[in-house]
């Protein structure tokens, strides 16, 4: 995930688009350690289809970190409603796709309906009221929360990320059962409820917590908040955070790489917005009398974008909804984009596990690379501005990036903080199998584009704290992170490789892994010895 630092502004991009292209090769030239940059700039572009295609600068920079200063976007007064225009649907394109044989399409379309409810995982109920124009959020959350940690909690711990916001997050009251906590402490990010009594292992507590956010300016690296047109809403409701080893797991954030750590959970929202408004969310909506009821189960964490300008256009894979939301003057790229995002559902339905949720979204905003969350991407504006059809772009490449975190991150979940690389490298190799199958000719291309191009070197398992520049963490887990799998996939043969991928799918499905999981699912799938690669790649030992 991530964005680079320029503003991708609708419609008047033109000067802006030239200063980021000089801040971006800027940042080529100065922030690549350990390895020198490479010293010949755009070799690769002479392979590609778009004329002034160049990797992004800073792929996969995630979001987390907090820009309070003033945004860089220019503000344009909202256009008047285009809004809620549904395009004609796209057909169902799935029947094109020659590349995928005929019998793994029709795997591709048996994608699974998501699990019922879980008593055994948290549940949350939110009823949230936005106000568009003014920018506030009011919300009434339920969460029932299940103890299936083995111990007796005498605290909980959850995520309150719009407190790293000042000014942002307003708590006006926290119950448990009905009654009144007032034993309770909200520190940045961290909310922790001390109970009166112990909570047993194996039974259940209800807690409820009334709070607005004064939704903040959008920051220009940032994905939480409002600009002109839009409000992106991400990891915008307290969640318990997972407990893991005896403690509660909430690490610090950090200016880039994702510092969160979730559990599965059963999520339902109950939404009012003002008609005009049209929203993207990780799930499909339903009236509930005067509310807008979505229901994500089995997922990570809700997230949705609400835009009084967006245009939408839609596929299906199997039962699998995917709207593609864009801006005005963008239509192209917003169904090229779904297009490749038919096609990745497609392939990486067969080759990993079904898609894990009933719809996904796929959300321009105004951010520098991409971001992944359970149903629901977002993808940078320059892309959609670079975008000039077919498959060798940032678009397309970094879009199913993203769409691949659906498996790795979504269905198979780990500490993105700790072990990055079990997301982020998972995903950045899903890309080379999505080409492989759908463009096999673009194999060269794309490893010279996403991979070499940036001198990748490091140990694959460094975590987002001893990474170094942003530069030499992203080198390291997510390039030298595709070496490691390609290499693996030598060893193992590619029978036992694609094996190894399902089982490891199947087997965490809805879970959450660690590096000795993965290793242990790969041996498992193997009798090769695949010491020296992981000697090769790994600076821990497995
Ligand atoms: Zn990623």
């Amino acid at each position: 995930m991530t964005k680079f630092h320029s503003h991708a502004v609708r419609g008047v991009q033109q000067p802006i688009r030239i200063a980021s292209y000089v801040w971006l090769v800027a940042f080529l030239i100065s922030c690549t350690s350990p390895t020198p940059a490479p010293q010949v700039f755009p070799t690769f572009i002479l392979v590609t289809q778009a004329a002034n295609a160049s990797p992004t600068a800073t792929p996969f920079q995630p979001s987390g970190e907090i820009n309070t200063s003033v945004p860089t976007f220019t503000q344009v007064p909202p256009v008047t409603a285009v809004s809620t225009n549904t395009l004609t649907p796209v057909p169902t394109l799935t029947t094109t796709l020659t590349p995928i044989p005929p019998t793994q399409v029709a795997v591709a379309a048996t994608t699974a309906v998501p699990p019922p409810v879980d008593p055994a995982r948290t549940n949350y109920i939110l009823s949230a009221e936005l106000d568009f124009d003014a920018h506030t959020l009011d919300v009434d959350e339920t969460i029932r929360y299940y103890n299936n940690t083995g111990v007796a909690l005498s605290d909980i711990v959850l995520s309150v990320q719009p407190n790293r916001y000042g000014g942002a997050f307003s708590l006006f009251a926290v119950f448990q059962d009905n009654m009144t906590l007032t034993t309770y402490s909200l520190n940045d990010q961290r909310l922790t409820l001390n109970l009166s009594q112990p909570l047993q292992p194996g039974s259940a507590t209800t807690l409820g917590i009334k709070f607005k956010i004064n939704i903040p300016v959008k920051a220009s690296e940032g994905l939480f908040g409002y600009d002109y047109n839009q409000i992106d809403l991400v990891d915008w409701y307290p969640f318990v955070v997972p407990y893991i080893n005896n403690s509660w797991t909430l690490h610090d954030p950090l200016s880039f790489g994702e510092h969160l750590v979730y559990d599965v959970s059963d999520i339902e929202l109950n939404l009012k917005t003002g008609s005009d408004v049209v929203v993207a969310a990780s799930a499909p909506s339903e009236q509930n009398g005067e509310w807008t009821r979505y229901r994500l189960y089995g997922a990570r964490t809700f997230t949705l974008s609400a835009s009084d300008e967006f245009l939408m256009s839609e596929s299906a894979v199997g039962p699998v909804k995917i709207r593609s939301y864009y801006f005005d003057g963008y239509q192209a790229a917003g169904e090229g984009i779904l297009y490749a995002a038919v096609q990745a559902v497609s392939i990486f339905s067969v080759k990993f596990a079904p898609y894990p949720y009933e719809t996904l979204a796929i959300v321009q905003t105004d951010i520098h690379d991409g971001m992944e969350y359970d149903g629901l991407v977002f993808l940078a504006s320059d892309f959609y501005g670079q975008y000039g059809g077919g498959a060798k772009n940032n678009l397309v490449s970094i879009g199913v990036h993203e769409i691949a975190h659906q498996w790795w991150f979504g269905l198979v979940g780990n500490d993105q903080a700790m072990e990055p690389w079990l997301d982020e490298m998972m995903a950045t190799y899903s890309e080379r199998i999505f080409y492989e199958f759908n463009y096999p000719r673009y194999g060269d291309w794309w490893w010279q584009f996403r991979v070499d191009y940036f001198s990748p070197s490091g140990y694959v398992d460094t975590t987002i704290y001893d990474g170094g520049t942003f530069r030499a963490y992203t080198n390291a887990v997510y390039l030298r992170g595709a070496h490691f799998m390609e290499d693996l996939r030598v060893r193992m043969g590619d029978d036992n490789f694609f094996a190894f991928l399902k089982d490891y799918s199947t087997r965490y499905s809805r879970g959450r892994v660690t590096t000795a999981d993965f290793i242990g699912t790969v041996r498992a799938n193997t009798t090769a010895d695949i010491s020296d690669v992981i000697v090769n790649y790994f600076l821990g030992s497995y």
